[in-house]
C-alpha cells in the first residue's frame, strides 16, 4: 500500500493538517493512520473537571472528524521506516509515502510514579488528562466538604502548561461559592520554580493564589503515591538546597503526568534525544528527512504544547509541504505561537497567548481582552467559542486566526 502523503495520527493535528491540505489541493491522495475511534476535544476536560462541560460535549466519532476524501487507516503506527519512506502498522504492513506528516501527539506516563496507575479513578486520585476521567474529578471536588487536596505538575514537557493549576482554580472556585474553601486546604505542587513559565501571566495568578489561599511548593515533584493510605510522596528541595522526600496526606489527589514522547517516534530515527520528532521550529520540516514534517505535541519545536499551537501549525505545514511537493523550499514560518486559556474562576480567564521565548502574542486588542489578566472576555472564548472554533473551523480547514505568514524577506 502506498500513499502521496501518509500522515500518523489523527488527533488535532494530524486531522488539521490533512483537511488544510485538501483545502489547498483538493486531489491530494492522503492516509491517516488512527486506531482509536472516538476523537477527544481534550482542551474541554478542565471545563468537565470544573462541572461546566459534560464529557460527551468534548467526544465525536473520528469517522466524522476524518476529511472526506482522505482514507482513514485504523491501525497504529508501530514504526517509522524513513529511509524506506514507510511507516509499519500493527500486523507488520508497510505502508509506502511519497510525504511524511508524523502527528502521534505523546504519551501520559502514569506508569512513572509507583502506586498512581493501580489507585487511579478511585480512592480520591484523579486526573484530567486521563480520557473520561475529569468527570470523576468533578464528582471528587463536589463531594469534599473539608479536609485536604492537592493538585500536582511535573516536570516539563506536558500538555497544556497550565492545565494542572487550571483544575486547581476551578476547584476552589466551586469550594469558595459553596462556603466551604475555609475549610479545606488547597496545595499546588508543582516541578517548577514559578505558578507559570511567562512572567507577564504570573501576577494576575498570584492573585487568584492568595484568594483561595493556595499553598504553593515550588521545585516539587510527585514521586509516588499510597491511594489506600491516602498519602502522597514529593521530591522537594529544602531551604538548604539539599533534596528530601515529603509525604503529604490528601483527601483529594489531582495529578499532571509525567509526559514522554510516544514509543514509536522515540524508538525511531525521527527523534531526537529526548525521544521527540526532530523538525526545524520554524517551518516545522524535519531536520534529517526532507519529505517529513511533525507537528502538534509530538515534535520538538520548543513552544507550548497546545491545540492552539496545533491549529496555527497546520497551515504552515500545509503550505511548506505543497512548497516541497512543488519542488521549491518551505517559506512559511511559525513563531510558537500557543495559546493556554487559563480558568482561574468560573467566568473568569486569563488569556494567556505567547510564542517561543514566552513572547507575548495576544490575538486580540487590548481594549477588548487585556489577556495579563482576568477577564469575562476569555472564559467566553473558552467556554462558547474555542469548541467551535476546534470541531467546525480547525478540523474542518478553516484557518480562522491561523493564517499562515511567510518569512520575511531579509533587508538587503
Ligand atoms: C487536560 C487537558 C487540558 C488541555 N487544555 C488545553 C487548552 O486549554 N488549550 C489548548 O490549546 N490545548 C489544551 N490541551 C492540549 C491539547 O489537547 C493538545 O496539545 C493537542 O490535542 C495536541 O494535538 P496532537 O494532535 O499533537 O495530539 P492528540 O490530539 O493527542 O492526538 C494524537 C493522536 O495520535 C494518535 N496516535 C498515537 N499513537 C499513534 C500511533 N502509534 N499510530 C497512529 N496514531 C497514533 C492518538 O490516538 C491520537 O488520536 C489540553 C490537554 C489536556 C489533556
Amino acid at each position: 500500500m502506498k500513499h502521496q502523503v501518509v500522515i500518523v495520527g489523527g488527533g488535532a493535528a494530524g486531522i488539521a493538517v490533512a483537511s488544510s491540505l485538501l483545502k489547498r489541493r483538493r486531489d491530494l491522495d492522503i492516509a491517516i493512520i488512527e486506531p482509536k475511534d472516538q476523537h477527544y476535544y481534550q482542551p474541554g476536560w478542565t471545563m468537565v473537571g470544573g462541572g461546566v462541560f459534560d464529557f460527551d460535549f468534548t467526544v465525536r466519532s473520528e469517522q466524522s472528524c476524518i476529511p472526506k476524501r482522505a482514507k482513514w487507516i485504523r491501525k497504529t503506527a508501530t514504526a517509522f521506516e524513513p529511509e524506506n519512506n514507510a511507516v509499519i502498522v500493527d500486523g507488520g504492513e508497510q505502508i509506502g509515502y511519497d510525504y511524511l506528516i508524523a502527528a502521534p501527539g505523546l504519551k501520559l506516563n502514569f506508569a512513572a510514579i509507583p502506586g498512581l496507575q493501580e489507585t487511579l479513578g478511585e480512592n480520591g486520585v484523579t486526573s484530567n488528562y486521563q480520557p473520561g476521567m475529569a468527570t470523576y474529578t468533578w464528582k471528587l471536588v463536589q463531594g469534599l466538604d473539608s479536609g485536604k487536596a492537592i493538585f500536582t505538575q511535573p516536570p516539563l514537557p506536558f500538555k497544556c502548561p497550565g492545565a494542572p493549576q487550571k483544575a486547581m482554580y476551578l476547584a476552589a472556585d466551586y469550594w469558595r461559592r459553596k462556603q466551604r474553601l475555609d475549610k479545606i486546604k488547597v496545595s499546588f505542587c508543582t516541578a517548577a520554580p514559578a505558578m507559570f513559565g511567562v512572567a507577564a501571566f504570573v501576577p494576575a495568578l498570584l492573585d487568584y493564589v492568595k484568594a483561595y489561599g493556595v499553598d504553593a511548593n515550588f521545585g516539587s515533584t510527585l514521586i509516588a503515591v499510597d491511594g489506600r493510605a491516602k498519602k502522597a510522596t514529593f521530591r522537594e528541595k529544602g531551604a538548604d538546597g539539599a533534596e528530601r522526600e515529603v509525604v503529604r496526606e490528601f483527601d483529594m489527589l489531582h495529578v499532571c503526568p509525567p509526559q514522554i514522547a510516544a514509543d514509536v517516534v522515540r524508538n525511531s530515527p525521527l527523534a531526537d534525544a529526548a525521544g521527540f520528532i526532530d523538525v526545524d521550529q520554524e517551518t516545522l520540516r524535519h531536520k534529517k528527512f526532507a519529505n517529513v514534517f511533525g507537528l502538534g505535541d509530538a515534535c520538538n519545536a520548543p513552544n507550548s504544547k497546545t491545540a492552539a499551537a496545533a491549529r496555527k501549525q497546520a497551515p504552515i505545514v500545509a503550505e511548506n509541504l505543497l512548497s516541497v511537493i512543488g519542488g521549491g523550499a518551505p517559506e512559511f514560518i511559525y513563531d510558537g505561537y500557543a495559546s493556554c486559556p487559563l480558568t482561574v474562576a468560573r467566568g473568569k480567564i486569563v488569556f494567556a497567548e505567547f510564542g517561543f521565548g514566552g513572547k507575548l502574542l495576544p490575538t486580540f486588542p487590548a481594549w477588548l481582552n487585556e489577556n495579563t489578566k482576568a477577564t469575562w472576555f476569555g472564559w467566553m472564548m473558552k467556554a462558547e467559542i474555542l469548541p467551535w472554533v476546534y470541531w467546525e473551523l480547525m478540523l474542518a480547514g478553516h484557518e480562522w486566526l491561523a493564517k499562515p505568514r511567510k518569512r520575511e524577506a531579509k533587508a538587503a
